[in-house]
């Protein structure tokens, strides 16, 4: 069997006639920068969070980086994010200037230990940033709180939690500014590379509004400095379409991720599994495990055709680019899940007999591998 690590195909056979009679209809209309799909989009966007603006933009990387310069965030600032993500957290606060403090993580859901944030806070805190690692959303309540009592803006990553809940609201709705992603690996995709701010504060919305066109407060009156940040017409006219089969595949995903729990179990001895808290749902953007000798697991595995990756190999702190930029205490948590986690194929539409082939095939390595 030959396996991919995301297979999107049945996704796409699904919704074919709905994308391409949109698709068809904005390539008619000619509007393919802010043609009214765009707005339908965004106004979709926050019925789904339940937030009260929301603004599609060209990347998750470019959401972050809109509300970080909407929030005046720049050099000698310091924004509080977690060592282990994806690069574009560190990396947009790196160029505006500013200074990544690396909070380590929790052991076992990945996400910023919020009971170690205080310690980090100087008077040149400019804003917290948790990220909801592989589709859970990191603890909102004492960081909101925390945030509250020091007067410290929250921004949450939601590049990989979009649609998760915590305590029954949903990701990117939690805190001053939401940011996803919709690259088309993510839990809610485009065709492409597109992503999303949201925010119920009017004021931080005009102002990301402007940032999303150059600064501009009015035609050619630039207000303040800002980027090209729009999303394509074409792209929003997708998402509307994946829009609605997107509470089904957060279903499928977690049935998915139930299958690999209930599979996997008996091994809960060598493989360390998922944990969601009793006050969240996960999307599952990846489901990750961890393992002794991982190499082997991954090099077993790809041997009878199953992808398997890291997310990932490095803290943040121990990557060439920003060793000399970031600050931290110590990272222990970060630097041992490093090196033992690796993320199984999912997707929403994985096959019964694909998912049952994976877990029989991590039974037999541990299975041959006992005693040894
Ligand atoms: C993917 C991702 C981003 C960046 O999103 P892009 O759309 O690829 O720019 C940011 N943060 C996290 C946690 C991500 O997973």
């Amino acid at each position: 069997m030959n396996i991919d690590f995301i297979d999107l195909k049945v996704q796409y056979e699904d919704l074919k006639e709905d994308i391409q009679r949109r698709l068809d209809n904005v390539m008619s209309h000619g509007q393919f920068i802010m043609g009214p799909e765009v707005s339908a989009c965004e106004e979709a966007l926050c019925r789904f969070t339940n937030s009260e603006f929301a603004l599609t933009c060209s990347s998750g990387t470019d959401a972050l980086l809109i509300a970080m310069m909407a929030l005046d965030i720049g050099p000698g600032d310091e924004v509080i994010t977690s060592p282990f993500t994806f690069v574009a957290n560190a990396e947009m606060i790196v160029l505006l200037g500013a200074t990544p403090v690396l909070v380590d993580i929790e052991k076992d859901t990945y996400n910023i230990d919020a009971t170690l944030i205080e310690e980090m806070i100087t008077p040149r805190t400019k804003a917290i940033m948790p990220v909801g690692l592989y589709g859970q959303v990191a603890d909102m309540d004492p960081i909101n709180s925390l945030a509250e009592r020091t007067g410290i803006p929250v921004i949450e990553d939601a590049a990989q939690s979009f649609g998760a809940l915590y305590n029954g609201k949903r990701s990117c709705s939690l805190s001053d500014v939401g940011c996803t992603s919709f690259f088309p690996a993510k839990p809610l995709g485009c065709y492409g590379d597109g992503g999303a701010v949201f925010t119920n504060d009017s004021i931080l919305m005009e102002k990301m509004n402007q940032i999303r066109t150059h600064g501009q407060e009015a035609r050619y009156q630039h207000r303040r400095l800002g980027i090209n940040g729009r999303l394509d017409t074409m792209q929003c006219a997708i998402l509307l379409s994946k829009l609605s089969r997107f509470p089904r595949e957060i279903e499928m995903r977690q049935l998915v991720a139930k299958r690999y729990d209930m599979g996997l179990r008996e091994f809960s001895d060598r493989i360390q599994m998922p944990v969601i808290r009793d006050n969240r749902t996960s999307v599952y953007a990846q489901y990750t495990i961890q393992v002794d000798e991982r190499e082997r697991f991954q090099t077993f595995l790809k041997s009878k055709g199953i992808p398997t990756a890291i997310h990932y190999p490095m803290g943040i702190h121990q990557q060439q680019a920003y060793r000399e930029k970031v600050k931290f205490k110590e990272l222990p948590v970060t630097e041992r899940a490093k090196d033992r986690v690796v993320s199984l194929p999912m997707y929403p539409d994985m096959k019964a007999e694909t998912q049952d082939y994976i877990i029989g095939t991590i039974a037999s390595y541990f299975k041959g591998s006992k005693g040894i």
